[in-house]
């Protein structure tokens, strides 16, 4: 639909207003209300690179906020529109636009998924770091982290890109070179600093290697290990999970088939023999759930965590104050150590909630603020940023590259439209939050949390309130799901389905075209397979279909769907999207 500006955008309401303007961040909207109560004032999504660049050209002569939008799988509140505007949804950018083998590159659009990227790869050329968010797109891997699979052997994702297409905050487009000023400050800086429209990635070959699932009896062991493997040549990839991140796989499993030690997952060419190990089909067991990291949310439901990027040395006391931290609280955290370089780690404390009871959800996300605070006092700074970290952002950076970032961002967006109100300050409506953020009054609050109660479940829902509370939002079925693939629109996708069958339980309506969206539905099972949390999506969707007897079933789309899934081209599209070999 084009609006009265010109811009094809949705119509914000009902579930296009939720599913657009959150990312994985599960934060209660009763608080996002409170801090923030701005909602966008339209969602563009963009179907061509003009489309972008018109929007950023139109957004600036108004000066009005722009927010771009990827798969919405990071977890800060980056894709939040805090002071309203409009959200440029980017994800359907989704082409592959050159490869050559001789040079060892990808020229891809911002939208294109890894895993669809994966599948286009030629054989035995590869992508040499990915996230294990497989399902999130190139544009947004770039104005985030950057640190994933392989990071330690191949380098932070700047360092694998050759160049990047850019639409900077006046609408104007501009190409921007590894090596040439300011290109550094395109990463991690989650959309302040132009828009990605297309990147040039460096492709090759990872060399074929075996995984060791070694074990430990405590996580400073194991750490120690790490830092001496981290200096071989043949080490690929490292990982330690604490004692109990192995029991939540045992639990999730239904039997106790991990060894419930302190472990190293440990990708080689040469292997490790000097260190007790687990069998070889643990450790590709353990390897294969790289890809699924918020599973145990549905043990709650509700999983927390905190990202702080640390010195090797220092991880080991981090790991002990985390967890004395969170005893204050009434709190058991296990913990992730990715050793992304030779001195590098990214530490992960997790620990399992249940935000069906929120006065002590509310606690444990403030004790996730307490982590990240801590992690920064003891030389560490947090993985990403969006709005929540937003008060220790500045501890993300040196003075010198903080005034940096400031001079670029004032070059290249003067009228701060790229994504305000977050990453250099919060704009909220509670006057001196940011301050009382970023100081130890948050801690305050762990005087109550015992008092609380235990975070876990006690009754068990049916079927579908149990999928709606459970999904993690992280995006993985959208990139898989038929419908969203072949008829482009989020709404029709398991996680925005998801919606519609919350609203249909707590508000008890829906109108007939969102009832008909839940049922567009080819009940292929793909989203089930990929799931993060988990979820029994197939027996979801038989569920709410009896329940939506009384709504006409979208018989004719459905007809056009499957037509359209049989046809050649679009199993050539599906295939691209990583979902027929997923
Ligand atoms: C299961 C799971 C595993 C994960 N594993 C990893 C991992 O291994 N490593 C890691 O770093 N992260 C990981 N993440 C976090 C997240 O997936 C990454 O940050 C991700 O790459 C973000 O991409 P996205 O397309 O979802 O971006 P979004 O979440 O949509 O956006 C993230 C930020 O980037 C901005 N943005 C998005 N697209 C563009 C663009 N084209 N141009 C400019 N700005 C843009 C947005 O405004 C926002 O601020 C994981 C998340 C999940 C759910
Ligand atoms: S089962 Fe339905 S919702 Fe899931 S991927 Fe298939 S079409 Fe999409
Ligand atoms: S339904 Fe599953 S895969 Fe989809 S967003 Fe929710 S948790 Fe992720």
């Amino acid at each position: 639909m084009t609006d009265e500006c010109g811009l094809s955008s949705t119509p914000i309401g009902g579930v296009d207003g939720k599913l657009f303007v959150r990312d994985q961040a599960d934060i209660p909207e009763i608080l996002k209300c409170l801090l923030f109560g701005k909602k966008p004032d339209r969602v563009v999504i963009a179907r061509s690179r003009d489309e972008v660049v018109s929007t950023v050209r139109y957004a600036f002569e108004h000066e009005i906020p722009i927010v771009p939008r990827g798969g919405a799988t990071s977890p800060y509140g980056g894709v939040m529109p805090v002071k309203g505007g409009i959200v440029l949804d980017l994800s359907h950018l989704s082409s592959v636009m050159d490869i050559n083998v001789e040079k060892g590159t990808a020229r891809v659009e911002a939208g294109v998924r890894w895993a669809q990227l994966n599948e286009r790869l030629p054989d035995g050329l590869t992508m040499y770091t990915y996230p294990t968010s497989w399902f999130s797109t190139v544009g947004g891997w770039i104005a985030t982290g950057g640190y994933g699979i392989h990071s330690l052997r191949y380098g932070h994702l700047s360092t694998l890109v050759d160049a990047l297409e850019v639409v900077d905050g006046t609408g104007n487009v501009r190409w921007i070179h590894n090596g040439d000023e300011g290109f550094s400050h395109h990463f991690g800086t989650e959309g302040q600093m132009g828009i990605v429209l297309s990147a040039v990635l460096k492709v090759g070959h990872v060399p074929s290697s075996k995984l060791d699932l070694l074990l430990f009896d405590s996580p400073r062991g194991a750490l120690e290990k790490a830092s001496e493997l981290a200096r071989r040549k043949d080490v690929l990839h490292i990982v330690m999970l604490e004692e109990g991140r192995m029991h939540e796989m045992n639990v999730l499993l239904g039997e106790d088939l991990l060894p419930e030690r302190c472990a190293l997952l440990v990708e080689s060419e040469e292997g490790i023999e000097d260190v007790p190990k687990a069998q070889p089909w643990q450790a590709s067991y353990v390897w294969g759930q790289r890809f699924f990291p918020l599973k145990p949310k549905k043990l709650g439901p509700g999983l927390l965590a905190s990202e702080i990027l640390c010195p090797m040395d220092v991880a080991p006391e981090y790991i002990e104050r985390a967890h004395s931290l969170a005893r204050g609280y009434g709190v058991s955290i296990s913990t992730e150590v990715h050793v992304m370089g030779k001195d590098l780690a990214l530490v992960v404390p997790t620990f399992i909630t249940n935000k069906r009871r929120t006065l002590p959800y509310m606690t444990h996300l403030s004790l996730v603020l307490a982590l990240t605070q801590e992690g920064v006092a003891i030389g560490g700074r947090p993985y990403g940023i969006g709005t929540w970290n937003t008060p220790y952002a500045k501890k993300a950076f040196t003075r010198e590259e903080w005034n940096a970032l400031k001079q670029y961002k004032h070059e290249i967006d003067p009228k701060g439209i790229l994504n305000p109100g977050k990453f250099f300050s919060l704009a909220t409506r509670v006057p001196l939050l940011e301050q009382l953020m970023g100081s130890r009054l948050v801690r305050g609050s762990r005087l109550i949390a015992p008092l609380l109660g235990s975070p876990q479940h006690e009754e068990k829902p049916d079927v579908v309130r149990d999928a709606y509370e459970s999904c993690t939002h992280c995006g993985a079925c959208v990139s898989v799901c038929p419908a969203v693939a072949l008829l482009g629109d989020e709404r029709l996708s398991p996680r925005a389905k998801l919606f519609y069958a919350r609203m249909l339980r707590e508000e008890g309506k829906l109108d007939a075209e969102e009832g008909s969206r839940l049922m567009l539905c080819l009940h292929c099972g793909q989203c089930e397979k990929v799931c993060q949390a988990g979820l029994n999506l197939k027996a979801v969707w038989e569920k709410l279909e009896e329940e939506l007897s009384g709504y006409p079933m979208p018989t004719e789309d459905i007809e056009r769907l499957t037509r359209l899934v049989e046809s050649e081209e679009s199993y050539r599209k599906l295939a691209d999207g990583g979902m027929l070999h997923g």
